[in-house]
């Protein structure tokens, strides 16, 4: 293995002594979408040592034109984006020790995911989430790089706490709460360069280069052929409930936590049970067929289907009900077939 990282070992910025630093460290990534994909595969091939992947949702046709580690057989087994990933990384690199988690990337789960994490990579599509990775970065002083895309325009910010405006700063500047959640389609260059964005202030990070870090905001759209970098040191507010000198971290407040949401660019609602525990998939699966509904699944998730409606359902209780963004329809459709 003494060649595998020798190009990298080789480039100055980073050299034997960055690639050891590379190794020992653990960074968390939300979402393993299109930008959860590629941010994991860099680091992965870079040779990081411990990588924890936290996504809610499952394998698509429709994600195969650009989450570059997926492929038609995850699509027909339906597999959660989490263990797809997980089992395409460890083919890539067995060295980079990857744990796979299942589930919502809810402020509770972020909070308890914060340990011993030296960098937050955003590959979300929400602002929820953001802000919440964002609070959670403050309150444990973890790095965190946030990055966005939709049609063929892009954004990404590296926030250092402590040093950096945070995202809660930025809002008063830039409306990034509109720019989330669009419908206008994507292509796979923006998603590249958003990533190539990212995954390059996360070797920075990871290295400790802190002068080479970006300061600047990036955004850029590859099909109007723009690229603009604007400074940001001037949009830290004092006064910011995140980073600002009384913090309260608003995002991680529980009482923010909605249990019912519409996700992202389609027809599909995620309800989030209040009770915690694992389900019985197998017993679920037997109970449903008797009932009539045409029910197929694997070891992490059911998929229902009974008429027009479809649902699938994780072992840990959530469900994803697809054709609606109707959420009294969506908890309609839920009771009719949880019972
Ligand atoms: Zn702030």
């Amino acid at each position: 293995m003494a060649e595998r990282y020798s190009r990298q070992i080789l480039f100055p910025g980073i050299g034997r002594e960055g690639q050891e630093k590379i190794r020992s460290k653990h960074v968390l990534l939300v979402g393993a979408g299109a930008l959860g994909s590629g941010n994991a595969e860099i680091l992965t091939r870079a040779g990081i040592g411990k990588l924890t992947i936290i996504d809610r949702d499952y394998v698509e046709e429709s994600n195969l034109q650009r989450q570059q580690l997926y492929t038609e057989e995850d699509v027909l087994q339906k597999l959660p984006k989490a263990a797809a990933a997980e089992k395409r990384l460890r083919a890539i690199n067995r060295d980079v020790e990857i744990e796979a988690i299942i589930g919502d990337a809810t402020p509770e789960v972020l909070e308890e995911l914060a340990n011993g994490i030296d960098l937050i990579i955003d590959a979300t599509d929400n602002f929820e989430t953001r802000m919440a990775i964002n609070d959670v970065s403050q309150k444990y002083r973890i790095p965190w790089i946030y990055g966005a895309c939709v049609g063929s325009h892009g954004m990404s910010f590296t926030i250092l706490p402590g040093t950096t405006p945070c995202l809660n700063c930025l809002l008063r500047t830039i409306p990034l709460q509109g720019l989330t959640c669009d419908t206008g389609g994507i292509i796979g260059p923006a998603v590249q360069m958003a990533i190539s964005h990212q995954s390059a202030e996360a070797l920075k990070i990871l290295v400790e280069d802190w002068d080479a870090v970006r300061s600047t905001f990036v955004s850029f759209d590859l099909w109007r052929n723009e690229y603009i970098a604007m400074k940001m040191s001037k949009a830290k507010f004092s006064g910011c409930l995140s980073c600002g000198e009384h913090p309260t971290y608003p995002y991680l407040d529980k009482e923010n936590m909605t249990k019912t949401t519409v996700l992202c660019g389609r027809d599909t609602v995620q309800i989030r049970p209040s009770a915690q525990g694992e389900l019985s998939l197998e017993k679920l699966a037997s109970q449903l067929g008797s009932l009539g509904y045409e029910v197929k699944g694997n070891p992490y998730l059911l998929s229902v289907e009974l008429g027009e409606e479809r649902m699938v359902i994780f072992r840990d209780g959530r469900a994803l009900i697809h054709g609606t963004k109707d959420l009294t329809h969506a908890k309609s459709v839920y009771q009719r077939i949880m019972g």
